[in-house]
Protein backbone atom coordinates (compact mmCIF):
# COMPACT_ATOMS: atom_id res chain seq x y z
CA UNK A 1 0.00 0.00 0.00
CA UNK A 2 1.05 3.55 -0.66
CA UNK A 3 2.42 5.46 2.17
CA UNK A 4 2.53 8.63 0.51
CA UNK A 5 -0.24 10.77 1.61
CA UNK A 6 -0.60 9.57 5.02
CA UNK A 7 -0.09 10.89 8.63
CA UNK A 8 1.19 9.73 11.52
CA UNK A 9 0.92 11.70 15.19
CA UNK A 10 3.45 11.15 17.29
CA UNK A 11 3.00 11.48 21.06
CA UNK A 12 5.67 11.88 23.25
CA UNK A 13 6.91 13.72 26.57
CA UNK A 14 10.31 14.17 24.90
CA UNK A 15 10.96 15.39 21.84
CA UNK A 16 14.11 13.97 21.61
CA UNK A 17 16.43 11.24 19.54
CA UNK A 18 13.30 8.57 19.96
CA UNK A 19 10.87 11.00 18.58
CA UNK A 20 13.67 11.71 15.51
CA UNK A 21 14.13 8.12 14.82
CA UNK A 22 10.57 8.21 13.94
CA UNK A 23 10.11 11.14 12.37
CA UNK A 24 13.00 10.24 9.70
CA UNK A 25 11.68 6.67 9.39
CA UNK A 26 8.32 7.92 8.41
CA UNK A 27 9.22 10.80 6.58
CA UNK A 28 12.10 7.97 4.57
CA UNK A 29 8.49 6.58 3.59
CA UNK A 30 6.67 10.01 2.52
CA UNK A 31 4.57 9.86 5.65
CA UNK A 32 4.04 13.35 7.12
CA UNK A 33 4.24 13.32 10.73
CA UNK A 34 2.89 15.44 13.45
CA UNK A 35 3.75 15.58 17.26
CA UNK A 36 1.83 16.27 20.51
CA UNK A 37 4.32 16.57 23.34
CA UNK A 38 3.67 17.90 27.29
CA UNK A 39 7.19 19.04 27.32
CA UNK A 40 6.22 22.45 27.51
CA UNK A 41 3.19 24.99 27.83
CA UNK A 42 4.59 28.06 28.53
CA UNK A 43 6.74 28.86 25.48
CA UNK A 44 5.45 29.29 22.02
CA UNK A 45 6.46 26.41 19.43
CA UNK A 46 9.93 26.98 21.08
CA UNK A 47 11.31 23.63 18.89
CA UNK A 48 9.54 24.82 15.90
CA UNK A 49 7.90 21.92 15.40
CA UNK A 50 4.49 22.65 15.69
CA UNK A 51 3.95 20.42 18.43
CA UNK A 52 0.36 20.26 19.84
CA UNK A 53 1.09 21.24 23.92
CA UNK A 54 -1.01 18.27 25.82
CA UNK A 55 -1.50 17.52 29.40
CA UNK A 56 -0.87 13.81 28.91
CA UNK A 57 -1.83 13.40 32.86
CA UNK A 58 -5.81 14.27 31.76
CA UNK A 59 -6.03 11.56 28.90
CA UNK A 60 -9.58 12.18 28.33
CA UNK A 61 -9.10 16.06 27.62
CA UNK A 62 -5.62 15.88 25.81
CA UNK A 63 -7.59 12.55 23.28
CA UNK A 64 -9.97 15.58 22.84
CA UNK A 65 -7.74 18.28 22.11
CA UNK A 66 -6.36 16.07 19.61
CA UNK A 67 -9.65 15.04 17.96
CA UNK A 68 -10.59 18.99 18.00
CA UNK A 69 -7.46 20.34 16.19
CA UNK A 70 -7.20 17.58 13.63
CA UNK A 71 -10.74 16.94 12.95
CA UNK A 72 -10.69 18.24 9.23
CA UNK A 73 -7.55 16.90 8.57
CA UNK A 74 -7.46 13.46 11.26
CA UNK A 75 -4.38 10.63 11.09
CA UNK A 76 -3.86 7.65 9.88
CA UNK A 77 -2.55 6.40 13.18
CA UNK A 78 -0.93 7.58 16.33
CA UNK A 79 2.17 6.20 18.17
CA UNK A 80 2.85 6.82 21.88
CA UNK A 81 5.71 7.01 22.69
CA UNK A 82 7.08 6.05 26.40
CA UNK A 83 4.88 5.36 29.32
CA UNK A 84 3.23 8.83 29.79
CA UNK A 85 1.20 9.04 26.39
CA UNK A 86 -0.07 5.93 26.39
CA UNK A 87 -3.43 6.32 27.39
CA UNK A 88 -4.37 10.07 25.73
CA UNK A 89 -3.20 7.62 22.17
CA UNK A 90 -5.33 5.03 23.18
CA UNK A 91 -8.35 7.82 23.54
CA UNK A 92 -7.38 9.57 20.94
CA UNK A 93 -7.22 6.24 18.32
CA UNK A 94 -10.93 5.82 19.62
CA UNK A 95 -11.78 9.14 18.66
CA UNK A 96 -10.62 8.80 15.38
CA UNK A 97 -12.20 5.32 14.42
CA UNK A 98 -8.74 4.08 14.39
CA UNK A 99 -7.21 0.19 15.76
CA UNK A 100 -5.45 0.91 19.15
CA UNK A 101 -5.92 -0.67 22.49
CA UNK A 102 -9.18 -0.48 24.27
CA UNK A 103 -7.75 2.68 26.89
CA UNK A 104 -8.98 0.91 30.09
CA UNK A 105 -6.14 -1.12 29.06
CA UNK A 106 -3.58 1.24 29.10
CA UNK A 107 -4.51 2.40 31.77
CA UNK A 108 -4.36 -0.50 33.85
CA UNK A 109 -0.18 -0.76 32.30
CA UNK A 110 0.45 3.09 33.54
CA UNK A 111 -0.33 1.73 37.59
CA UNK A 112 2.09 -1.05 38.17
CA UNK A 113 -0.13 -1.79 41.18
CA UNK A 114 -3.36 -1.85 38.77
CA UNK A 115 -1.64 -4.00 36.65
CA UNK A 116 -0.08 -6.26 39.26
CA UNK A 117 -3.79 -6.77 40.30
CA UNK A 118 -4.97 -7.56 37.02
CA UNK A 119 -1.89 -9.83 36.55
CA UNK A 120 -2.63 -11.80 39.61
CA UNK A 121 -6.38 -12.00 39.49
CA UNK A 122 -5.93 -13.78 35.99
CA UNK A 123 -3.26 -16.15 37.63
CA UNK A 124 -0.10 -14.95 35.99
CA UNK A 125 3.15 -15.29 37.78
CA UNK A 126 3.44 -12.31 39.72
CA UNK A 127 6.04 -11.52 42.97
CA UNK A 128 3.58 -11.33 45.99
CA UNK A 129 2.88 -7.25 46.61
CA UNK A 130 1.23 -4.97 48.36
CA UNK A 131 0.92 -1.43 48.14
CA UNK A 132 0.82 1.40 51.43
CA UNK A 133 0.13 5.08 51.76
CA UNK A 134 3.55 7.74 52.07
CA UNK A 135 1.89 9.08 55.17
CA UNK A 136 1.43 5.30 56.35
CA UNK A 137 2.49 4.57 60.07
CA UNK A 138 5.59 2.09 59.13
CA UNK A 139 4.70 -0.15 62.64
CA UNK A 140 1.37 -0.56 59.85
CA UNK A 141 3.41 -1.44 56.89
CA UNK A 142 6.45 -3.69 58.70
CA UNK A 143 4.86 -6.79 59.98
CA UNK A 144 3.48 -7.54 56.56
CA UNK A 145 7.03 -7.34 54.41
CA UNK A 146 9.13 -10.56 53.56
CA UNK A 147 12.97 -9.76 53.12
CA UNK A 148 14.47 -9.60 50.46
CA UNK A 149 11.66 -7.50 49.10
CA UNK A 150 11.48 -4.50 46.31
CA UNK A 151 9.91 -0.51 46.85
CA UNK A 152 8.80 0.78 44.11
CA UNK A 153 6.81 4.04 43.39
CA UNK A 154 3.72 3.38 41.18
CA UNK A 155 4.53 4.84 37.66
CA UNK A 156 7.77 5.76 37.23
CA UNK A 157 10.00 4.54 34.61
CA UNK A 158 13.63 3.35 33.80
CA UNK A 159 13.83 1.77 37.15
CA UNK A 160 13.88 5.02 39.21
CA UNK A 161 12.71 5.18 42.58
CA UNK A 162 13.34 1.09 42.54
CA UNK A 163 15.08 -0.11 45.88
CA UNK A 164 15.47 -3.61 47.19
CA UNK A 165 16.14 -3.98 50.68
CA UNK A 166 16.67 -7.04 53.21
CA UNK A 167 16.17 -5.87 56.75
CA UNK A 168 13.98 -3.45 57.89
CA UNK A 169 16.53 -1.27 58.24
CA UNK A 170 17.30 -1.10 54.78
CA UNK A 171 13.42 -0.93 54.22
CA UNK A 172 13.16 2.47 56.49
CA UNK A 173 16.12 3.51 54.38
CA UNK A 174 14.67 3.34 50.89
CA UNK A 175 11.63 4.25 51.43
CA UNK A 176 12.12 7.39 53.06
CA UNK A 177 14.35 8.38 49.72
CA UNK A 178 11.89 7.33 47.58
CA UNK A 179 9.20 9.74 49.22
CA UNK A 180 12.17 12.61 49.14
CA UNK A 181 12.17 12.00 45.03
CA UNK A 182 8.17 11.38 44.52
CA UNK A 183 8.00 14.85 46.72
CA UNK A 184 11.07 16.48 44.73
CA UNK A 185 9.76 19.21 42.05
CA UNK A 186 10.89 17.81 39.26
CA UNK A 187 8.17 14.52 39.98
CA UNK A 188 5.73 16.63 41.46
CA UNK A 189 5.24 19.04 38.29
CA UNK A 190 4.57 15.90 36.26
CA UNK A 191 1.20 15.37 38.09
CA UNK A 192 1.68 11.25 37.94
CA UNK A 193 -0.96 9.87 39.58
CA UNK A 194 -0.09 7.44 42.69
CA UNK A 195 3.26 9.75 43.44
CA UNK A 196 2.08 9.33 47.27
CA UNK A 197 1.79 5.60 47.30
CA UNK A 198 4.29 2.78 47.12
CA UNK A 199 4.41 -0.54 46.28
CA UNK A 200 6.48 -3.43 48.15
CA UNK A 201 7.01 -6.50 46.37
CA UNK A 202 8.70 -10.01 46.99
CA UNK A 203 12.13 -9.76 45.29
CA UNK A 204 12.34 -12.27 42.75
CA UNK A 205 15.64 -14.10 41.58
CA UNK A 206 16.43 -14.78 38.49
CA UNK A 207 17.76 -13.92 34.75
CA UNK A 208 15.92 -10.83 33.10
CA UNK A 209 14.92 -10.56 29.74
CA UNK A 210 12.87 -7.58 28.19
CA UNK A 211 10.74 -9.13 25.06
CA UNK A 212 9.51 -6.79 22.56
CA UNK A 213 6.46 -7.32 20.90
CA UNK A 214 4.21 -6.44 18.38
CA UNK A 215 0.13 -6.89 19.32
CA UNK A 216 -2.41 -7.24 15.87
CA UNK A 217 -5.74 -7.48 16.58
CA UNK A 218 -4.76 -9.81 19.45
CA UNK A 219 -2.46 -11.99 18.11
CA UNK A 220 1.08 -11.11 19.73
CA UNK A 221 4.71 -11.39 17.85
CA UNK A 222 7.59 -11.62 19.43
CA UNK A 223 10.00 -9.15 17.82
CA UNK A 224 12.88 -10.28 19.97
CA UNK A 225 13.71 -11.60 23.32
CA UNK A 226 17.05 -9.64 24.67
CA UNK A 227 18.96 -11.14 27.72
CA UNK A 228 19.92 -8.86 30.64
CA UNK A 229 23.77 -10.81 31.02
CA UNK A 230 24.45 -8.60 33.96
CA UNK A 231 23.21 -9.34 37.31
CA UNK A 232 20.39 -7.09 38.52
CA UNK A 233 20.62 -7.66 42.39
CA UNK A 234 19.88 -4.01 43.43
CA UNK A 235 20.16 -2.35 45.44
CA UNK A 236 19.08 -0.14 42.67
CA UNK A 237 18.12 -1.15 39.32
CA UNK A 238 19.71 0.78 36.92
CA UNK A 239 19.45 -0.94 33.09
CA UNK A 240 22.89 -1.74 31.24
CA UNK A 241 23.35 -4.36 28.71
CA UNK A 242 20.99 -5.53 26.53
CA UNK A 243 21.60 -8.51 23.95
CA UNK A 244 19.58 -10.63 21.32
CA UNK A 245 18.98 -13.31 20.46
CA UNK A 246 18.60 -14.79 23.71
CA UNK A 247 21.11 -17.13 24.74
CA UNK A 248 18.02 -19.25 27.16
CA UNK A 249 17.37 -22.31 25.86
CA UNK A 250 14.76 -22.53 23.91
CA UNK A 251 12.31 -24.28 26.34
CA UNK A 252 12.78 -21.33 29.06
CA UNK A 253 12.17 -19.05 25.49
CA UNK A 254 8.99 -20.94 24.98
CA UNK A 255 7.78 -20.47 28.41
CA UNK A 256 8.82 -16.63 28.35
CA UNK A 257 6.31 -16.36 24.73
CA UNK A 258 3.55 -18.24 26.58
CA UNK A 259 3.61 -16.49 29.84
CA UNK A 260 3.84 -12.79 27.56
CA UNK A 261 1.13 -13.65 25.67
CA UNK A 262 -0.86 -14.24 28.56
CA UNK A 263 -0.08 -11.58 30.14
CA UNK A 264 -1.29 -9.08 27.41
CA UNK A 265 -4.40 -11.00 26.99
CA UNK A 266 -4.80 -10.41 30.66
CA UNK A 267 -4.55 -6.81 31.15
CA UNK A 268 -6.52 -6.72 27.96
CA UNK A 269 -3.82 -5.13 25.11
CA UNK A 270 -4.86 -6.39 21.35
CA UNK A 271 -2.62 -3.69 19.55
CA UNK A 272 0.08 -2.60 18.81
CA UNK A 273 3.46 -2.14 20.05
CA UNK A 274 4.35 -3.62 23.15
CA UNK A 275 7.60 -3.65 25.75
CA UNK A 276 7.77 -6.20 28.71
CA UNK A 277 10.70 -7.49 31.25
CA UNK A 278 10.35 -10.89 32.59
CA UNK A 279 12.47 -12.06 35.21
CA UNK A 280 13.50 -16.28 34.45
CA UNK A 281 13.82 -18.87 37.67
CA UNK A 282 13.85 -22.81 38.23
CA UNK A 283 9.95 -21.68 38.70
CA UNK A 284 9.72 -20.49 35.17
CA UNK A 285 9.03 -17.15 34.02
CA UNK A 286 7.66 -14.25 35.90
CA UNK A 287 6.18 -10.93 35.53
CA UNK A 288 7.82 -7.75 36.38
CA UNK A 289 5.83 -5.16 33.41
CA UNK A 290 4.40 -5.08 30.38
CA UNK A 291 3.86 -1.55 28.53
CA UNK A 292 1.78 -0.79 25.55
CA UNK A 293 4.68 0.97 23.82
CA UNK A 294 7.70 0.52 21.91
CA UNK A 295 11.73 0.63 23.68
CA UNK A 296 12.84 3.52 24.97
CA UNK A 297 15.32 5.26 24.25
CA UNK A 298 18.07 4.79 21.61
CA UNK A 299 17.53 1.19 22.19
CA UNK A 300 15.45 0.69 19.06
CA UNK A 301 18.75 0.83 16.83
CA UNK A 302 19.57 -2.63 18.15
CA UNK A 303 16.65 -4.34 15.76
CA UNK A 304 17.04 -4.45 12.29
CA UNK A 305 14.32 -6.38 10.38
CA UNK A 306 14.45 -8.65 6.80
CA UNK A 307 17.48 -8.38 4.22
CA UNK A 308 16.79 -4.96 4.00
CA UNK A 309 17.68 -4.68 7.29
CA UNK A 310 14.67 -2.16 8.14
CA UNK A 311 14.56 -0.38 11.59
CA UNK A 312 11.87 -1.22 13.94
CA UNK A 313 10.53 2.14 14.01
CA UNK A 314 9.75 1.73 10.12
CA UNK A 315 8.74 -1.74 10.89
CA UNK A 316 6.43 -0.07 13.49
CA UNK A 317 5.39 2.61 11.17
CA UNK A 318 4.20 -0.06 8.65
CA UNK A 319 2.21 -2.09 11.02
CA UNK A 320 0.28 1.17 12.35
CA UNK A 321 -0.03 2.47 9.09
CA UNK A 322 -1.04 -1.22 7.29
CA UNK A 323 1.36 -0.70 4.72
CA UNK A 324 2.30 -4.02 4.49
CA UNK A 325 6.02 -5.72 4.39
CA UNK A 326 6.07 -6.44 8.02
CA UNK A 327 6.30 -10.08 7.80
CA UNK A 328 10.23 -9.99 7.90
CA UNK A 329 12.06 -11.64 10.84
CA UNK A 330 15.11 -9.68 13.10
CA UNK A 331 18.24 -10.50 11.29
CA UNK A 332 20.67 -13.57 12.73
CA UNK A 333 23.21 -11.60 13.47
CA UNK A 334 23.74 -11.00 16.72
CA UNK A 335 23.13 -7.24 18.03
CA UNK A 336 23.37 -5.86 21.62
CA UNK A 337 23.50 -2.38 23.44
CA UNK A 338 24.61 -0.77 26.62
CA UNK A 339 22.55 2.04 28.29
CA UNK A 340 25.99 3.82 29.48
CA UNK A 341 24.92 3.56 34.12
CA UNK A 342 25.80 6.58 35.90
CA UNK A 343 28.64 6.02 37.97
CA UNK A 344 28.04 8.65 40.33
CA UNK A 345 25.71 11.93 40.43
CA UNK A 346 27.33 15.21 39.51
CA UNK A 347 27.77 17.95 36.60
CA UNK A 348 29.15 15.68 33.69
CA UNK A 349 32.19 17.54 32.59
CA UNK A 350 34.17 15.42 30.01
CA UNK A 351 34.51 11.83 28.86
CA UNK A 352 37.42 10.44 27.35
CA UNK A 353 38.36 7.75 25.25
CA UNK A 354 35.60 7.73 22.74
CA UNK A 355 37.76 6.78 20.03
CA UNK A 356 39.67 3.81 21.54
CA UNK A 357 35.56 2.32 22.52
CA UNK A 358 34.47 3.52 18.62
CA UNK A 359 37.61 1.16 17.62
CA UNK A 360 36.83 -1.82 19.35
CA UNK A 361 36.07 -4.68 16.76
CA UNK A 362 32.12 -5.44 16.35
CA UNK A 363 31.22 -1.98 17.99
CA UNK A 364 28.77 0.02 15.29
CA UNK A 365 27.91 2.96 16.97
CA UNK A 366 28.29 5.17 20.16
CA UNK A 367 26.32 8.01 21.16
CA UNK A 368 26.95 9.97 24.47
CA UNK A 369 23.38 11.45 25.06
CA UNK A 370 23.91 13.38 28.48
CA UNK A 371 25.02 17.30 28.02
CA UNK A 372 28.06 18.49 28.90
CA UNK A 373 27.77 20.71 31.93
CA UNK A 374 24.06 19.03 33.13
CA UNK A 375 23.72 17.74 36.37
CA UNK A 376 23.38 13.85 36.01
CA UNK A 377 21.94 12.01 38.99
CA UNK A 378 22.98 8.16 39.50
CA UNK A 379 20.18 5.64 40.03
CA UNK A 380 17.79 5.43 42.06
CA UNK A 381 16.74 8.96 41.34
CA UNK A 382 18.46 8.88 37.98
CA UNK A 383 16.05 7.65 35.15
CA UNK A 384 18.56 8.65 32.03
CA UNK A 385 22.04 7.16 31.03
CA UNK A 386 24.95 9.08 29.87
CA UNK A 387 24.66 7.08 26.16
CA UNK A 388 23.91 3.94 24.42
CA UNK A 389 26.93 1.90 23.00
CA UNK A 390 26.06 -0.37 20.00
CA UNK A 391 27.47 -3.82 19.06
CA UNK A 392 27.08 -7.26 16.76
CA UNK A 393 28.40 -10.03 16.38
CA UNK A 394 28.45 -13.43 15.10
CA UNK A 395 27.12 -14.75 18.69
CA UNK A 396 25.32 -13.13 21.32
CA UNK A 397 28.51 -13.26 23.64
CA UNK A 398 30.80 -11.55 21.01
CA UNK A 399 28.50 -8.68 20.67
CA UNK A 400 28.13 -8.52 24.59
CA UNK A 401 31.97 -8.80 24.75
CA UNK A 402 32.42 -5.97 22.31
CA UNK A 403 30.21 -3.76 24.90
CA UNK A 404 32.11 -4.31 27.79
CA UNK A 405 35.34 -3.90 26.09
CA UNK A 406 33.95 -0.72 24.57
CA UNK A 407 32.72 0.41 28.12
CA UNK A 408 35.93 -0.40 29.75
CA UNK A 409 37.73 2.19 27.42
CA UNK A 410 35.14 5.35 28.29
CA UNK A 411 36.24 7.64 30.88
CA UNK A 412 33.86 9.82 32.29
CA UNK A 413 34.71 13.14 35.02
CA UNK A 414 31.99 14.60 37.12
CA UNK A 415 32.19 17.75 39.53
CA UNK A 416 29.80 18.06 42.71
CA UNK A 417 27.15 20.30 42.05
CA UNK A 418 27.58 23.20 44.39
CA UNK A 419 24.92 23.57 46.96
CA UNK A 420 22.16 26.34 46.07
CA UNK A 421 20.28 28.30 49.10
CA UNK A 422 17.18 29.67 47.92
CA UNK A 423 17.02 33.66 48.63
CA UNK A 424 13.51 33.24 49.87
CA UNK A 425 13.62 30.16 52.15
CA UNK A 426 17.28 29.96 52.71
CA UNK A 427 16.68 26.13 52.52
CA UNK A 428 20.20 24.68 50.75
CA UNK A 429 20.19 22.50 47.94
CA UNK A 430 22.64 20.28 46.65
P1 LIG B 1 10.51 0.46 35.81
O1 LIG B 1 9.21 0.37 35.07
O2 LIG B 1 10.75 1.77 36.42
O3 LIG B 1 11.67 -0.09 35.02
P2 LIG B 1 10.26 -2.06 37.24
O4 LIG B 1 9.16 -2.40 38.14
O5 LIG B 1 10.30 -2.72 35.90
O6 LIG B 1 10.33 -0.48 37.09
O7 LIG B 1 11.62 -2.35 38.01
C1 LIG B 1 12.89 -2.00 37.49
C2 LIG B 1 13.85 -3.15 37.70
O8 LIG B 1 13.92 -3.50 39.08
C3 LIG B 1 13.47 -4.43 37.01
O9 LIG B 1 13.90 -4.43 35.67
C4 LIG B 1 14.17 -5.47 37.86
O10 LIG B 1 15.54 -5.57 37.52
C5 LIG B 1 14.05 -4.90 39.23
N1 LIG B 1 12.85 -5.39 39.93
C6 LIG B 1 11.65 -4.77 40.00
N2 LIG B 1 10.77 -5.51 40.71
C7 LIG B 1 11.41 -6.63 41.08
C8 LIG B 1 11.06 -7.78 41.85
N3 LIG B 1 9.86 -7.93 42.37
N4 LIG B 1 12.01 -8.75 42.03
C9 LIG B 1 13.25 -8.59 41.51
N5 LIG B 1 13.65 -7.53 40.81
C10 LIG B 1 12.76 -6.56 40.59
Amino acid sequence: MDAAGKKLLILASKLGYQTRGFADAAEALGVEVRFATDRCHKLEDPWSDGALPLHFENPRDAAKEIAQRFANDPPHAILSLGDRPTVTAAYAARAFNLAGNDPDAVELCRSKLAQREALRSSRLPVPKFFSFALGEPAENILPHIEYPCVIKPLSLAAGQGVIRADDEKQFRAASSRIRALLESPDLQVTREPGLDRLLVEEYIPGREVAVEGLLDREHLRILAIFDKPDPLEGPYFEETIYVTPSRLPEAQQAALRDCATRAVRALGLTHGPVHAEFRINEEGPWVLEVAPRPIGGLCSRALHFGPGRISIEELLLRHALQLGGIDVERETEASGVMMIPVPRSGIFERVDGLDAAERVAGVTEIQITARLKDYVAAWPEGASYLGFIFARGETAGEAEAALRAAHAKLFFEFSPRLAVEHPVTGRISA
